[in-house]
């Protein structure tokens, strides 16, 4: 199980501080088979997080990377740079990103190659939004995202498939308070899977992170799902208890 917690542009440095330092205790104070945590800090906080980290049960990853290695980019990060400084992994494709800044599949294709080379491990964020569920057309639309992006890193398949996880995460879910039916969290999770072993060639299916207002009070019953390896948690993780809350559901639940 991996428990990701993504704080987005949350926190000044003193509170960053405080949180991984208690991110730090959470991850100790479990045995090392039991579940890994990650952390998506604003790239500021690289440092601090990266001090906190050991790898085995708590490391960390860029939110976001620029898909050149290095130039004329103001402001921007690039995936080997976060590499540099420690972090293990990358997150790509937020709805936040896809909807702030534009990001097209072919761009998040184009980021899963940056973290790529830069031997990053990937978590690849797909979800649909509120009237395309209503549709009926929710898997096809998360099953167009992952294979328009991986359309973009087809000469590093199937040995990226090693390192690249799939959050999925309903848009309409996120901060919303809002979790998707366990049914549905279920049925989309198989059709992923399915999708990435049977059309994509997969060697063998990922690991599927939902994300999605995943609390304390309902992350037991999300992780006790067939296909749910985890959770990728936005509001829940900027704060201890409500964070170490759903460490502990996803310990209960692996110990069956
Ligand atoms: C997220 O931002 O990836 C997320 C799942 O946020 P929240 O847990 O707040 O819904």
């Amino acid at each position: 199980m991996i428990i990701a917690a993504n704080w987005k542009m949350n926190l000044l440095g003193h509170d960053a501080r405080d949180l991984a330092s208690e991110f730090q205790k959470i991850a100790k104070n479990q045995s090392v088979s039991d579940v890994k945590i990650l952390i998506f800090p604003p790239a500021l906080y690289a440092d601090i997080v990266n001090d906190v980290c050991d790898d085995e049960r708590l490391s960390w990853g860029g939110q976001n990377t620029h898909i050149a290695r290095f130039g004329a980019h103001t402001g921007d990060i690039s995936a080997e740079m976060y590499r540099s400084v420690g972090a293990r992994y990358q997150l790509v494709g937020h709805s936040e990103r896809r909807a702030d800044h534009k990001e097209s599949d072919s761009y998040i294709g184009a980021q899963l190659r940056a973290a790529h080379e830069a031997g990053l491990h990937m978590v690849l964020c797909v979800g649909e939004q509120l009237d395309q569920r209503e549709a009926g057309d929710a898997e096809k639309v998360v099953t167009e995202q992952i294979a328009r992006a991986l359309d973009e890193v087809k000469e590093y398949l199937p040995d990226l498939w090693d390192n690249l996880i799939i959050a999925y995460e309903p848009v309409w879910a996120i901060g919303t308070g809002r979790v998707a039916e366990p049914q549905d969290v279920f049925q989309m999770h198989k059709a992923i899977a399915d999708y990435c072993t049977h059309s994509l060639g997969a060697p063998q299916r990922p690991q599927i992170l939902y994300g999605g207002s995943v609390k304390a009070s309902n992350a037991q019953t999300l992780f006790a799902l067939d296909y749910v390896d985890g959770a990728l948690v936005g509001g829940a993780s900027l704060q201890q208890d409500a964070f170490s809350g759903i460490v502990a559901a996803a310990i209960a639940v692996q110990k069956g």
